[in-house]
């Protein structure tokens, strides 16, 4: 087999992305568009499932946003578009075994894990990364076990980004808003028979430094069962010069935050508070080894030599009582296989979409897009212009034939030995029905009912787990 423009006329050149998440599927459209070359993409996943962190990220409460799974669907229904989903590469595959059969590869396996405080205290019971909470109300089967005990009546949540806020509104949403949502049935349960009173959004710098996006943010003012309130959301003299300068978004954060600021309290059951300039320094624990307290120190807002506002500590601490906390501080990327992995970044090491090993060498064939190629940050749509330039470099060197020189195209004997339990998008298009077949017998509205375990989205999909189709 050979590689590049040569094949333009012949058969198609075969990609495998790897994480079946939105860049995934938008770098899998961009792909299958291309007239010459022409490529065929098969979309790997571990999970049996798609969508990546459109099923298993995104608010159960926010069905608009999770829509954009039509497009992803219609790229599904393309003749040269194949999912194998329950596919782990560095487990089942290795990057050896996708060299061997693909011209291009390309890593869109995200950021997984959450970034920690470094704070003593992190691992006492109670304390939680808000991106195992987000799974786990969502149904991820990685998941489905985890305790969380909602018992509590105040909460800290650390980080002012969106997932802060979404972690914040799933906590207070009320019972009849959530069953009419896709959330695990178990989180339901839990969530529903919460004592919680008061959620503490914290906040390392001020109102014009937080990461909310505006919509995100104006919907906290409307929660039924929530007033909203502000500590210490006055701008500071730097950030109020900065102000002017600033990007629409910011700006509207902070109007947005004056307002809650002078609302009065209406007595719903539950306050959710932001405060700012305050970070956590330690979580404190009662003698059965639960959080019982964040300590907090108050800091100021300085300009860095390069100018950008930081916090500043200020010596001056504080206790906020918690029973439960949970960081929310961004994703970062873990090494997989043994791909080419820039540790400070906790990404793949990449030049705009071209893996690269240490010395800055591109990896011939090897490509990457989305949040593991360029950190955890943006919406969903972010991606496709992200995809779309990882693309045009594999055009770019498709046209200059430096793709990679599989030495084989049967992907399917690759699979038949190494994976042969892969759910194709037959099976997952199974458990799909599966879920939604009992949504409708749910609660009017109710989308689908997930299924949360490994065994049972298995079974599922077991009508179609045999070999997956030949072209
Ligand atoms: P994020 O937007 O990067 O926010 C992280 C927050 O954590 C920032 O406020 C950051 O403050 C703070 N932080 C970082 N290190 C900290 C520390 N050591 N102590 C205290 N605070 C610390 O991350 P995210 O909320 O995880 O969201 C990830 C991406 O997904 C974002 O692009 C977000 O917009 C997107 N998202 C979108 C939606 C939506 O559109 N509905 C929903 C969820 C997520 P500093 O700024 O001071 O570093």
């Amino acid at each position: 087999m050979q590689s590049g423009s040569k094949h333009a006329h012949s058969s198609p050149l075969r990609a495998a992305i790897i994480g079946a998440g939105p860049s995934g599927f938008y770098a899998a459209g961009q792909l299958l568009a291309v007239q010459e070359p022409c490529f065929s993409v098969d979309l790997y996943d571990r999970l049996p499932t798609p969508y990546g962190l459109v099923r298993s990220g995104v608010a159960p409460d926010h069905p608009k946003i999770k829509s954009v799974t039509r497009a992803y669907d219609k790229t599904s229904r393309h003749e040269r578009f194949r999912f194998f989903g329950h596919v782990e590469l560095g487990r089942e595959i290795s990057r050896e075994h996708l060299l061997a059969h693909y011209h291009v590869v390309c890593y869109t396996i995200g950021t997984s894990i959450d970034r920690r405080l470094g704070i003593p205290g992190e691992e006492l019971r109670g304390s939680h990364a808000a991106t195992e909470f987000v799974a786990w109300y969502n149904g991820h089967p990685d998941y489905s076990g985890l305790e969380v005990d909602l018992q509590a009546r105040q909460v800290v949540v650390v980080g002012a980004g969106n997932v802060a806020l979404d972690v914040a509104r799933m906590l207070a949403l009320a019972p009849s808003e959530l069953a009419v949502t896709d959330t695990a049935d178990r989180a339901i349960e839990v969530l529903s028979s919460s004592g919680i009173e008061d959620i503490t959004i914290l906040a390392r710098r001020g109102p014009l430094q937080a990461a909310f996006t505006n919509p995100e943010l104006l919907e906290m003012g409307e929660l039924e069962r929530g007033d909203v309130e502000v500590i210490d959301g006055e701008l500071d003299e730097l950030s109020a010069i900065a102000l002017e300068q600033a990007d629409k978004t910011r700006r509207r954060n902070v109007e947005i935050l004056r307002e809650y600021a002078a609302r009065p309290n209406t007595g719903k059951p539950i306050t959710v508070r932001f405060r700012f300039l305050a970070s956590p320094v330690e979580l404190l624990g009662d003698s059965g080894g639960h959080v019982r307290a964040v300590r907090i120190e108050r800091n100021a807002i300085v300009a860095r030599d390069d100018g950008a506002l930081a916090a500043r500590g200020t010596g001056n601490f504080e206790e906020i009582p918690a029973q439960l906390v949970f960081r929310s501080i961004g994703y970062t990327g873990q090494p997989v296989a043994d791909i080419p992995f820039d540790e400070r970044r906790g990404l793949i090491s990449n030049e705009g979409g071209r893996v690269t090993d240490v010395d800055g060498t591109h990896q011939v064939g090897e490509y990457v897009s989305g949040w593991i190629k360029r950190g955890p940050s943006g919406v969903i749509g972010t991606n496709k212009k992200d995809s779309q330039d990882t693309v045009d470099k594999i055009l770019a060197d498709a046209a200059a034939g430096r793709l990679n020189h599989p030495v084989s195209d049967d992907v399917e004997t690759m699979l038949a030995t190494h994976a042969p339990h892969a759910v194709t998008w037959e099976g997952w298009q199974a458990i799909d029905a599966v879920e939604t077949a009992a949504g409708e017998a749910s609660v009017p509205g109710r989308p689908r009912v997930k299924l949360t375990e490994w065994d049972a989205l298995r079974e599922a999909a077991r009508s179609v787990l045999t070999n997956p189709p030949r072209r």
